[in-house]
């Protein structure tokens, strides 16, 4: 019996990075300097306010502990917080 392949989450289909320029979601392979980090993030932070699944896309970033990139408005350092508190109330 073969193993089904993993679906694709279905909120997938209505996020706003699918028809906008992903290249701001995650950084470049090369160095980047702060500077440039801020402007990348807050280009991908504006879609991803204006965007209809931005909770479901936090929830499954949080789940499978996505460790680069914009997810849900937050950066990777943002979102290892958010689990820490979560952690804590617990
Ligand atoms: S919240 Fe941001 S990263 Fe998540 S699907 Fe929407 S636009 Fe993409």
């Amino acid at each position: 019996m073969a193993i089904p392949a993993p679906t694709e989450p279905t909120w997938r289909g209505a996020a706003r990075c699918r028809r906008d320029n992903a290249v701001h979601f995650f950084p470049p392979a090369h160095f980047e300097r702060k500077e440039d980090k801020d402007l990348r993030e807050g280009q991908a932070r504006a879609l991803c306010r204006a965007c209809p699944v931005r909770q479901e896309c936090l929830d499954y970033s949080l789940a499978v502990r996505e460790l680069h990139g914009i997810w849900g408005g937050l950066n990777e350092l943002e979102r290892r917080r958010t689990l820490r508190q979560r952690v804590a109330l617990h």
